[in-house]
């Protein structure tokens, strides 16, 4: 595994099918100027792939702040009509891509077997990759957590372990968490965390397990990001809805983290 180019934590933006390139401009004129660079941790954007270009123009002087896609297909080109390639995603200046969200496994059919395949393609083509694992409310509810995320982990720790390209992470977000106004508290993410981070010592050994940054993600927003980050095992955020307003994301990318 490629040693880290980038300090922990991370804070990282989704903003999913929000932000074209227009918006995309706004916000990084007002965000360059409320959030100047540091070296103690990273601050990357995923806005949608047709803002990739403006988002890239937008900081071009700000070389801390990276940015990459929300999904590629595991093919490198073909017939796959409304889906982008890792190579095509790194040609137009992607370094970074997320895998396995829960929109995409419960809106548009990914599985733990396409998840592994996106996760091996993007990490083949040099990109950082976020792998996402989270369970439902129905799943913890029924006392289900570790066999959800534990399987969700197995699908594709080979692929995260063996990557010599690309570098990996994970994000724990729970479904119910996500856009919901509930987050999980900084002990539900540590417990969730900690099995994340032994699962991968397991199967793959500490060296690895402690190569691979684990991200919370779910209802992070600039009042509850410093507990968040506080939590054992918590080694940075993925922000939806509050990474759309650059003073709400700036407030959670200068959170304080131990
Ligand atoms: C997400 O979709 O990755 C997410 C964490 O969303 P939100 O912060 O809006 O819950």
């Amino acid at each position: 595994m490629q040693p880290r180019s980038w300090p922990v934590p991370v804070i990282a933006g989704n903003w999913k099918m929000n932000m074209g390139p227009d918006e995309t401009r706004a916000f990084f004129e007002a965000f360059c100027r409320l959030h100047a660079p540091r070296e103690d941790r990273s601050v990357w954007f995923f806005p949608p792939a047709l803002s990739l270009h403006a988002a890239l123009e937008a900081t071009a002087a700000r070389p801390d702040l990276r940015v990459g896609v929300q999904n590629i297909h595991w093919e490198g080109a073909g017939a796959f009509t409304g889906e982008i390639s890792a190579p095509m995603a790194v040609q137009a200046g992607a370094r970074l891509t997320l895998v396995g969200h829960s929109e995409r496994r419960q809106l548009f059919g990914d599985t733990d077997e396409t998840v592994a395949a996106r996760t091996r393609a993007a990490l083949a083509a040099g990109l950082t990759t976020i792998v996402c694992v989270g369970e439902t409310l129905e799943q913890r509810r029924a006392g289900e957590l570790e066999t959800v995320l534990g399987r969700q982990l197995d699908a594709v720790i080979d692929a995260l372990a063996e990557s010599d390209a690309g570098a990996p992470l994970l994000a724990y977000e729970p479904v119910w968490a996500i856009g919901t106004g509930v987050n999980a508290t900084p002990d539900d993410a540590a417990t969730a965390h900690g099995f994340l981070r032994g699962r991968i010592r397991e199967r793959a050994g500490d060296d690895v397990a402690l190569a691979i940054p684990i991200l919370y993600g779910g209802s992070v927003k600039p009042a509850n990001a410093a507990d968040l980050l506080a939590a054992p095992d918590v080694d940075g955020l993925l922000v939806g809805g509050a990474s759309l307003e650059a003073e709400s994301f700036a407030r959670i990318a200068d959170a304080p983290a131990p």
